[in-house]
């Protein structure tokens, strides 16, 4: 029980001295305190643990709607990559597709300089286009 309601502790951060707090139960109630404290060089108070756990609450209360938002901007962005890669793969084979065409047409003229120059040789082709 104690150990749920004390559960910061190791947690949480003196602000002044950035040291640990740790926990402490007195009879008048459960309070956070500096580990610096005891030697009193650090001059943060001690802190009721009902407090620090509001304050953490509402911390992370103002945190969710961002935890949300970056849950949808991700899901947005993996769907804008998403339709990217299925462009980008199109468009790779729509080039692949292009360039297939153009050594076609470069096999195409090879050949017919091939042939014209055989012509040319024998001076007896006829007009082949
Ligand atoms: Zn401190």
């Amino acid at each position: 029980m104690a150990k749920e309601r004390l559960s910061l502790r190791g947690l949480v951060y003196c602000q002044n001295c950035q040291r640990r707090l740790t926990a402490e139960v007195h009879p008048r109630g459960e309070y956070y305190r500096c580990q610096n404290n005891i030697n009193s060089k650090c001059s943060e108070r001690y802190i009721p643990v009902k407090l620090l756990k509001n304050q953490v609450e509402t911390l992370y209360n103002l945190m969710e709607p961002t935890t949300k938002l970056l849950k949808l901007l991700k899901a947005e962005i993996e769907e804008v990559q998403e339709i990217f890669q299925a462009k980008s793969k199109n468009e790779i084979s729509n080039l692949k597709r292009k360039i297939a065409e153009n050594e076609a047409k470069m096999d195409a003229l090879v050949d017919n300089l091939g042939r014209e120059k055989e012509c040319l040789k024998e001076r007896n082709c006829w007009s082949n286009t």
